[in-house]
């Protein structure tokens, strides 16, 4: 650019008018982000968050404690303890998540022969206490379908 054209620029203010424009133009631009937490994003059918235990139709737990979960995650972040009914059928006893420890991989999902354990679309894990980030067998088990329709 010569000599005329950095006058002409200067003396029209030429690049705040540019500038300027930029601004309106990104201020006029439909926002990317969520005014969370009263919005939510709508996450991906396949997202891996939260996990959770589930039931069968019947109410019963679907885990039967076979470890599976626990030996192909990556993280060692799933603790279980199996105990057996009065049936002589498996459970988990006791089934923990150390969430500080997972990486969200869904390895431990592929793995269950049961499909006992899923992953949600929930993604408000922040916690104040780390001994809240180790998720226990009541943490991630479904509500029994039948013990609820006995509260309400
Ligand atoms: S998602 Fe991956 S890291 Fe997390 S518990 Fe499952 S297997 Fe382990
Ligand atoms: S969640 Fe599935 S893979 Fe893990 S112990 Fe239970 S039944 Fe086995």
């Amino acid at each position: 650019m010569g000599a005329l054209g950095r006058f002409l620029r200067s003396v029209t203010l030429w690049d705040i008018w540019k500038g300027l424009a930029l601004t309106m133009r990104h201020a006029l631009r439909k926002p990317v982000t969520l005014r969370y937490p009263e919005q939510r994003r709508e996450v991906a059918e396949r997202f891996r968050g939260r996990h959770r235990l589930r039931r069968w139709d019947d109410g019963s737990e679907r885990c039967v404690a076979c470890g599976m979960c626990a030996a192909v995650c990556p993280a060692a972040a799933i603790y279980i303890e199996p105990g057996e009914t009065q049936y002589g059928e498996r459970f988990a006893k006791v089934y923990e998540v150390n969430a500080m420890r997972c990486v969200y991989c869904g390895f431990c999902v592929e793995a269950c022969p049961y499909d006992a354990i899923v992953m949600t679309g929930d993604y408000e894990m922040a916690e104040y206490n780390k001994a809240d980030l180790l998720w226990d067998k009541d943490r991630l088990t479904e509500p029994d379908p039948a013990a609820r329709a006995q509260e309400s």
